[in-house]
């Protein structure tokens, strides 16, 4: 006997066989049940959960000789026909094949006779979306009035490419992806009825690539066992993928800013033959799970095993939302750029390494908690962001000395010490204090300048001539910046640097 594909082999005949679509196949036997079934319904979800199957089930159904039936007999002539595929009134059309013209031209003719030998007629319509405007036009006017004994399924994987006039007459199902657990078991079922032993850890591999259809994870399943895969490692080998643990380890090395450590991980993914762009996905995947459980506070919104969730939930505490979120956005963006690249390893390391910059972004929160641990310490003010400083190039005006010249000031005269405070820190040449302040300012008065210059020489046991400038600069460079002594302070208390000079205009 020739190979059956296990997709085929473990059909479900019965409503009771079904794996998932509960909503749909309990809805469906209570109409059976009442006998109150619709004329036409519409099947809707991805390839591979069981559109067709229970679309063939219900045909059954509906026409058991021992029912109409909750659950067909299988034994019984108009059963054996429809599950072997040959009942003329049980018709298949495809109409992803040639849009269905001749097929509903056909059906137009033949939908008003009735059946030959069940007792009723089903059309079912595959890839329904896919029918022509014509088609659907035919259809339309066979829907509005129903002969009795036709019922009509319409599976699509895309409901929403069906016209709304013919949305209107179905009674639609959404058919939903199967959770991963549901699709482990229904494989460990049949490993066990086909009499081969496979690691679970293998079988949740399967279900995960699957993504939720029980077809793909069947013919998967037929991919390992043809291969003799038995374990969870041959089959990463089979698949080309990444084992979970190494995308783990990649995310980790990302938060923890490591950039050695993922570019070593990435040349081991290489060197073992991952599809790189496979494991760039299954990295955004990680990132966006590492989101949804930080944000989900617990509740747990991932369909996973029970290892993973709780590895995910321990890197989550780890990270801040901004930086996870920063961190999804820059892989994800790289994902195209990835499959698209003829050099997918360099792509990916240039995404990873971006990634890793990402990590290096301290969240608000962290800045602000730092903040309120300085509270009570002494430090510069500035509000003259664009106004660069000349160097100081004597030790003895420090930044703390001058500051310390503006608080005594602001009591004593507060206009000065205020107006001071908005200035860049003054330097010292030869006998000069050099100040730069703009033009009309409160030093060009005498008064002001000998209180300055009194108070520089008592706080700094030492006679300075005040000179003032208002030299128009360009815009501040990084380097004049970084001479800035509140800028060197920021770096100092946030242990940053400088990426990005911007300037912003006070109101
Ligand atoms: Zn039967």
């Amino acid at each position: 006997m020739a190979y059956l594909v296990l997709a085929r082999k473990y059909r479900p005949q019965t409503f009771d066989e079904v794996v998932g679509q509960e909503h749909v196949v309990r809805t469906l036997k209570n109409a059976i049940k009442q006998g109150r079934l619709a004329h036409a319904f519409l099947f809707a979800g991805i390839r591979g959960i069981g559109k067709t199957t229970i679309a063939r089930i219900l045909a059954k159904a509906i026409n058991c000789e021992e029912g109409p039936a909750e659950n067909p007999c299988n034994q019984c002539a108009a059963c054996v026909e429809i599950t072997e595929g040959r009942a003329v009134d049980v018709q298949e059309i495809d109409a992803a094949s040639n849009r269905g013209i001749d097929e509903i031209r056909e059906l137009r003719e033949n939908v008003k006779f009735r059946p030959a030998r069940l007792r009723a007629k089903i059309y079912i319509i595959d890839e329904a979306h896919m029918l022509t405007r014509e088609a659907f036009n035919a259809l339309l006017k066979t829907l509005e009035e129903p002969p009795p004994h036709v019922h009509f399924i319409l599976a699509t994987t895309e409901p929403q490419k069906i016209p709304v006039t013919i949305l209107s007459r179905c009674q639609r199902f959404d058919f939903k992806r199967l959770p991963l657990t549901k699709i482990v078991a229904h494989l460990q079922n049949i490993c066990n009825r086909e009499g081969v032993a496979i690691e679970d850890e293998a079988l949740v591999l399967i279900a995960r690539e699957a993504e939720g259809s029980v077809r793909d994870a069947l013919s998967l399943l037929d991919q390992a066992i043809s291969s003799g895969v038995r374990t969870q490692r041959d089959l990463l080998e089979l698949f080309g993928l990444a084992d979970h643990l190494l995308i783990e380890k990649l995310a980790r090395a990302i938060l923890d800013r490591d950039l050695g450590e993922s570019f070593k991980l990435v040349d081991q993914a290489f060197a073992q033959g991952v599809d790189l762009s496979l494991l760039a996905q299954d990295l955004v995947e990680y990132f966006r799970n590492l989101l949804v459980i930080k944000t989900a506070k617990g509740q747990v919104l991932l369909d996973l095993p029970e290892s993973e969730l709780s590895s995910l939930r321990t890197l989550s505490l780890e990270a801040e939302t901004e930086e996870l979120l920063l961190i999804f956005q820059v892989l994800l963006a790289a994902l195209g750029e990835i499959k698209r690249s003829p050099v997918p390893k360099l792509s990916l390391e240039l995404a990873v390494a971006r990634a890793c910059e990402v990590g290096k972004i301290i969240p608000l929160e962290k800045l602000f908690q730092k903040l309120e641990e300085l509270k009570g310490q002494t430090f510069l003010r500035e509000d003259h962001p664009s106004a660069p400083a000349a160097p100081p190039q004597r030790p003895e005006l420090s930044p703390a000395s001058w500051n310390e010249i503006i608080s005594f000031l602001k009591e004593t005269y507060p206009s000065l010490g205020a107006f001071l405070e908005t200035l860049a820190l003054p330097s010292v040449e030869g006998n000069r204090l050099k100040i730069r302040a703009p033009e009309g300012s409160l030093l060009e008065e005498k008064l002001y300048r000998e209180r300055l210059e009194r108070t520089v020489q008592e706080r700094l046991g030492c006679s300075l001539e005040i000179e003032f400038f208002s030299r128009q600069d360009s815009l501040p460079t990084k380097q004049k910046l970084l001479e800035k002594p509140i800028v060197q302070e920021a770096l100092k208390i946030f242990g940053g640097r400088i990426v990005q000079v911007k300037t912003y205009e006070k109101e």
